[in-house]
């Protein structure tokens, strides 16, 4: 029995460090380094003024219902309005900015998660803007930052953070205009998102949030409208949500972005062209004239801006050189029998084990994740990266489920077995059985793929089931087996 027990512990741990690995290469990820690239100049005169506000986590299907009403509709006449855009991948706030303002997908420039220490190495449109005389002002994102390193003007968070915002904004650029200097200014509204995270990008809430934005924005550019011939104003969105859950994941629904831009040189109206986050960059950097960052690997929204594309296009096949034929693919292939030889060496002290445990604890193991899986698909329901807000909220999902269901399967126990010995090595040898079944699960992800989570990772969503299964088994052998012994034996006690 102590042997069993052992192997449970030993599993678990194992589980619990291969876990912190997969979630440490995850965030220490930092992006290709890419040899030396200047900038492509593009001549023409640069505006007085260009502002990005980011409509954080506003989904395009939304704006789209709603910019025709009456209040908003003034912004069609005001501006090019834009609702085919798609996010990168992943669909987080950080990682999408990065990417607007780099013109880079973030397996390039590095930034693929809100949390951690990311910072941007390569030049965007931030040092662009700089070189050309611009004064930057960041006005209330906090992410901007620490990827970019530009202070922010702190705006009070909670509900009308973005109205706040824009306030400041309307002031900012017009103190600049009044005293002759060029300024970029980038705005985030912070409302809209906060919402879908607390209510769901379904809700009422989530919509009504987003109308009332509109509204604003309307009336942002309005105040604005006597020097919009000055400048260029872009509202965007970095990415949607996910029905009932957040974003981060591939889902149409999260990756759905627009963009409305006004200004100088902009014919109003709608265009549908399809384009992506990292041909922002490429497409104002020409638009502005402040050039095309040496990095950018997007495409000129040439039909829509009704720019000279060729550019964005030279830097797009330079990049693409520069990266050369990357081996992901052969990391993966590489040692692949070497994973399977140690796996399967690892596989062999469990399946001894098992084969003897014996029909009722295989039962109490069987329930055990009958309803663990049926949870799960309930409560915790972590699939892809849309699921996860917090690595703490994943986690502690996951672990109140182990101990619910942990407590269950010692409540059945104790029916099961007469006496308070049998109980306890009936419930070992359940979760020994338990153990194997998730070390067979997280096979699955490591003989292909490796312990090593790199980025990109051919498929996200496994990675991140893979995650949940390493937590769920660590758990389930540590905290888990614990708790469904003491369970059974108390009750064994009374009866
Ligand atoms: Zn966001």
């Amino acid at each position: 029995m102590i042997r069993i027990v052992l192997l449970v512990v030993v599993y678990s741990i194992i589980f619990l460090a291969l876990s912190i690995v997969a979630y440490n290469t995850w965030l220490q990820y930092r992006g290709v380094n890419l040899p030396y690239s200047s900038p492509i100049e593009t001549g023409g005169e640069t505006p007085d003024f260009i502002i990005v506000v980011l409509l954080d986590g506003a989904s395009s299907p939304v704006v789209q219902s709603y910019i025709r009403s009456a209040e908003t509709s003034v912004l069609l006449d005001m501006g090019l309005f834009l609702p085919n855009g798609r996010s990168v991948y992943p669909s987080y706030s950080g990682p999408s900015r990065a990417s607007i303002l780099t013109g880079v997908p973030p397996a390039v420039h590095g930034v693929v998660s809100n949390e951690g220490a990311f910072k941007v190495k390569i030049t965007g449109l931030i040092d662009l803007a700089r070189e050309k005389g611009f004064k930057i002002i960041n006005i209330g994102d906090g992410l901007i930052e620490t990827i970019f390193g530009v202070k922010a003007v702190a705006i009070d968070e909670g509900a009308g953070q973005g109205s706040l915002a824009l306030k400041k904004a309307v002031e900012v650029l017009r103190a600049n205009l009044s005293n002759g200097s060029k300024v970029f200014i980038w705005v985030t509204v912070n409302d809209v998102d906060v919402i879908g995270h607390k209510a769901g990008g379904f809700s009422k809430e989530y919509n009504a949030t987003v109308k009332n934005y509109l509204i604003l924005i309307a009336g942002f550019i309005s105040e604005i409208s006597d020097v919009l011939n000055r400048g260029v104003v872009v509202v965007l969105s970095d990415h949607g949500f996910k029905k009932g859950g957040h974003h981060g994941g591939g889902e149409d629904t999260v990756m759905n972005t627009f963009m409305f831009i006004a200004g100088r040189g902009i014919a109003p109206g709608v265009c549908y062209e399809e384009f992506l986050l990292i041909d922002i960059a490429p497409s104002l950097g020409i638009l502005t004239s402040i050039g095309v960052p040496p990095y950018s690997m997007g495409k000129a929204l040439a039909t829509c801006l009704g720019i000279n594309p060729t550019p964005a296009e030279m830097k797009r096949k330079e990049v693409y050189n520069l990266l050369g034929t990357r081996e992901t693919v052969s990391m993966f292939t590489d040692q692949l029998w070497i994973r399977l030889f140690i796996i399967t060496a690892l596989f062999i002290p469990l399946v001894l084990e098992v084969r003897r445990i014996g029909l009722k604890p295989l039962t109490l193991g069987v329930a055990f994740l009958v309803i663990y899986i049926v949870y799960y698909v309930y409560s915790v329901r972590v699939y892809t990266f849309s699921d996860i807000y917090s690595f703490t909220e994943v986690m502690t999902k996951i672990i109140v489920a182990v101990v619910v269901v942990s407590f269950l399967t010692g409540l059945f126990a104790a029916r099961f077995y007469p006496t308070r010995g049998e109980v306890a090595r009936g419930l070992i040898g359940a979760y020994l059985f338990i153990i194997t079944v998730v070390f067979i699960g997280v096979s699955t992800f490591l003989v292909p793929y490796g312990p090593v989570v790199v980025f990109p990772n051919p498929d996200w969503d496994f990675a991140v089931r893979y995650f949940a299964m390493l937590i769920t088994g660590s758990f389930s052998g540590l905290v888990g087996m614990p708790i469904a012994l003491v369970t059974a034996i108390l009750i064994q006690k009374n009866r």
